[in-house]
């Protein structure tokens, strides 16, 4: 046997109540529907052999391979706002860590491998079709530039799982730079086990962080980091027109990293309260709630390590206070410097903001749809010319109009040609995002017809989101009225 994965296991050396020791469940009839090649180079792993039917059963859990400890992690955390001291990997497994060939440590994890200590009433396993959305999103997020988890595999399991309906099971290799989240700080915190805080913020330190180990105060200098990430991520995810849908203290990386896809997606007309998971019955995290949610969630990780920023509890309150007052000018600084990037702006002016936000409240009342108005945007920025398909994305195009005369006035300022304008931001704009009536077709017909030509196509048009290919142009353009998704489900 020669499929070998070179396994470490830091997260599995910790202390004994930081995880369960659980192996996976074996699957029925484990079939491979989707290896990604290139990523398990990266990761130092032999595709061919991945692709073989041992590698299928490594794949869904049936098989456990050489040098595995696998474990499911505890973690506990809010969801919607209300605190569960204990949720845990109840449907996933930590096979152990590879170091890939940049030289960083990743997860590989089995999601949707069978039941573990923390699975609750669940059953431990995923549907096929949350497991093709999460692979195509994360790959789409990936090829975005934006940080995001991976997805190494996808397998059908050959049994069905019973959701509303019954549906055919399948299980997804993710990889992540840890799959430590805020809930994993919130589980020791709430059990008054500082040590364990300690342990926990000393192993992200040195993996994620290591320049914070020489630090004068290395706590605090991790708050201020995973601020930093956060407030980074959130801003590239409004950039893209992103919304997680499930913005729980569990679903948030202390990497930094964007990861559980759920009830995920990527809005087409542009609209700041926008909602389209379908237990998200306030809206808690609509589209434009999320920088403040993101700086929510950090502040419950503030409150867990405060017992390690000093004894005097005001004075630790105070710190973390000053550190989460940071978040907004991060988050502001990145978002907006995303949004005179997306215009076509290379220099700052006075006026800026004003510009990009009332081209923005024009899109919200006229509909017009996010991705397509920034990237023919682009085009227009070589030659006025080009404006008619932009303005025809607005239910009255003479407010593009107007907009666009201020636009051209503050263009004037710039030391860019148009042709270098124009290029720079086809650069940020994407053409291709993964549009939830393209996930959904997807998805009916691999569970319909099992037929994954059109997975595969989806995932060739999304690995270059940037260029244009006039192949795949049906693929930028937003649902029909009849192929409109207005609501995407968790599918736990
Ligand atoms: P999620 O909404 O996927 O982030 O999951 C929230 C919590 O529910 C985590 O602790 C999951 O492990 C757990 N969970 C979700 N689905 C299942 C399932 N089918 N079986 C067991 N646990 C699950
Ligand atoms: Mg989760």
């Amino acid at each position: 046997m020669t499929l070998q994965f070179a396994f470490e296991h830091t997260y599995a050396a910790l202390p004994a109540n930081f995880f369960a020791r659980v192996a996976p469940t074996p699957v029925a009839a484990p079939r491979l529907i989707k290896l990604n090649r290139e990523l398990a180079i990266q990761l130092g792993l032999d595709p061919d052999q991945l692709s073989t039917p041992e590698g299928a059963e490594i794949l869904s859990g049936k098989r456990l391979p050489e040098g595995a400890e696998p474990i499911a992690m505890a973690y506990a955390g809010h969801q919607f706002g209300h605190f569960v001291p204990q949720l845990g990997d109840g449907r996933a497994i930590l096979l152990g860590e590879v170091i890939d060939r940049d030289g960083v440590r990743r997860d590989i994890q089995l999601k949707g491998s069978g039941p573990t200590p923390f699975s609750r009433r669940g059953d431990g396993r995923a549907a096929l079709g949350p497991v093709l959305r999460e692979y195509i999103v994360s790959e789409a997020m990936f090829r975005l530039g934006i940080p995001t988890t991976r997805s190494l595999a996808a397998v059908m399991s050959g049994e069905s799982v019973m959701r509303e309906t019954v549906l055919p099971g399948a299980v997804l290799t993710r990889v992540a730079a840890s799959h430590i989240r805020v809930g994993t700080f919130q589980f020791f915190a709430a059990r008054g086990d500082t040590e364990g805080v300690r342990r926990l913020a000393d192993h992200v330190i040195g993996r994620h962080y290591p320049e914070l180990a020489k630090a004068e105060r290395p706590y605090h200098a991790l708050l201020d980091a995973v601020i930093a990430r956060q407030a980074e991520l959130v801003a590239h995810w409004l950039l893209v027109g992103f919304i997680h849908g499930v913005m729980n203290t569990d679903n948030t990386s202390i990497s930094g990293e964007t990861i559980d896809y759920g009830p995920c997606a990527f809005m087409d007309e542009y609209d700041p309260a926008k909602v389209f998971s379908s237990i998200d019955e306030m809206g808690r995290y609509a589209y434009g709630n999320q920088p403040r949610i993101a700086l929510w969630n950090l502040t419950r990780l503030a409150e867990c390590l405060l017992p390690l920023f000093s004894d005097d509890k005001d004075k630790a309150i105070e710190q973390a206070q000053s550190a989460l007052g940071e978040f907004a000018e991060k988050f502001t600084t990145a978002y907006q410097a995303g949004l005179r990037a997306k215009i076509g702006l290379s220099t700052m002016a006075d006026g800026d903001e004003a510009l990009v936000q009332d081209l923005l409240d024009a899109m919200t009342t006229n509909q017009a749809d996010f991705t397509l108005t920034f990237r023919r945007l682009g085009d227009a920025a070589l030659d006025a010319d080009n404006d008619e398909p932009v303005r025809s994305l607005f239910i009255d195009p003479t407010r593009f109009d107007e907009w666009a005369a201020r636009w051209r006035q503050r263009l004037a300022l710039e030391p860019q040609t148009p042709a270098e304008r124009h290029e720079a931001m086809h650069r940020v704009n994407p053409a291709f995002i993964p549009r939830n009536h393209r996930v959904e077709a997807v998805i009916q017909a691999a569970m319909n017809d099992d037929d994954y030509a059109p997975f595969e196509e989806l995932l060739t048009v999304l690995a270059k989101p940037f260029e244009e290919q006039p192949r795949f142009a049906a693929y930028a353009e937003p649902p029909e009225a009849g192929q409109r998704v207005t609501q995407t489900f968790c599918g736990t």
